[in-house]
């Protein structure tokens, strides 16, 4: 028999892990009627030209504006909508959402051909209907296939059953880019990319953390991000780097010949106007 606060105190544990997966379902079952309502919306955030500075694009990153729990990040929902497979709509609605703002840009600022960049859930790339429902939002959103650009982490890619090679060959045959969000988190080395229709590589937060190390960056960290950013482009694919936080990760991130960078240095995610902002600064 367990002494009775060894009990106690698993109860208690048992009734918070409890109340947790209770809040878990009910935010999951309000989701379909959160998307019907319109209560998820994007931010944006800047991606960065780091050759001269300027705005060459943005990251659509999702939210939830949730009637009681206020404003939700995509770490309290996305994964949820993954498990539930509402992150089919809802990354649907994302798409159209974040092709229909850069229809609003193009009016907007006509010389500015910003590259839209939209995350991809595993699900929604193992989704059969996945390029036919891209191909109809590309068309009805009189979108530049060329100017949007699809993130997949490589847990994404190995989601597709497989066949990875196929379902990203249809979509490369769309016109549109792919990227490799998250690169050097998981497992996949350059080798193995090289052999996928891919464009660019998005450098994990951890790479770039590495250049903020109170003592500075060891050669060793630089090293291996020259190495990194030299192989993709021999690979021909574009580098950007995420989470550059100061101005001194990003002028290193430009001395290794990084492409592209965002982070809260040049902005943190938020409203379309606040790039109409950055645009007019410009
Ligand atoms: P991600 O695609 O890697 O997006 C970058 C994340 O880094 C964003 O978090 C962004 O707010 C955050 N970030 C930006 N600048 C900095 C910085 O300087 N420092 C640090 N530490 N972080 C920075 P967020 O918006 O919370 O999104 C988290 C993740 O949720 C995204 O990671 C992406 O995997 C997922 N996500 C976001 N929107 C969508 C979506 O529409 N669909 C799907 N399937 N996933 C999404
Ligand atoms: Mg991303
Ligand atoms: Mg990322
Ligand atoms: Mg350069």
């Amino acid at each position: 028999w367990a002494k009775s606060d060894g009990r106690d105190r698993s109860a208690v544990f048992d009734h918070h892990r409890h109340a947790q997966a209770v809040g878990r379902y009910r935010l999951s079952a309000q989701m379909p009627r959160a998307l019907e309502e319109e209560q998820f919306f994007l931010d944006y955030q800047p991606l960065v030209d780091l050759n001269d500075g300027a705005p060459a694009g943005v990251e659509a990153l999702v939210r939830w504006q949730h009637p009681e729990l206020g404003l939700l990040g995509p770490d309290r929902f996305v994964e949820m909508a993954e498990q539930s497979g509402l992150i089919v709509r809802l990354g649907q609605w994302v798409l159209r959402e974040a092709c229909a703002q850069a229809d609003r840009w193009r009016r907007e600022h006509p010389d500015w051909h910003p590259l839209i960049s939209v995350n991809l859930s595993p699900r929604q790339v193992a989704e059969p209907g996945l390029v036919a429902d891209l191909r109809r939002i590309l068309d009805e959103t009189d979108m530049d296939p060329g100017a949007l650009q699809l993130e997949l982490t490589e847990s994404a890619l190995m989601a597709t059953k497989g066949e990875p090679l196929a379902v990203l060959h249809r979509l490369a045959d769309l016109g549109v880019r792919i990227a490799i969000d998250d690169f050097g988190t998981g497992y996949s080395n350059l080798a193995y990319l090289s052999n996928l229709p891919i464009h660019a590589l998005k450098l994990a937060g951890p790479f770039v953390s590495a250049l903020r190390r109170p003592a500075g960056p060891s050669a060793a960290d630089i090293e291996i991000l020259a190495t990194v950013v030299r192989l993709a482009h021999t690979l021909k694919l574009t580098v950007t780097a995420e989470e550059v936080e100061t101005a001194a990760q990003a002028s290193l991130l430009a001395g290794l010949d990084c492409d592209l960078a965002q982070g809260w240095h040049f902005g943190a995610p938020g409203p379309a106007r606040h790039i109409n902002r950055l645009l007019a600064v410009k």
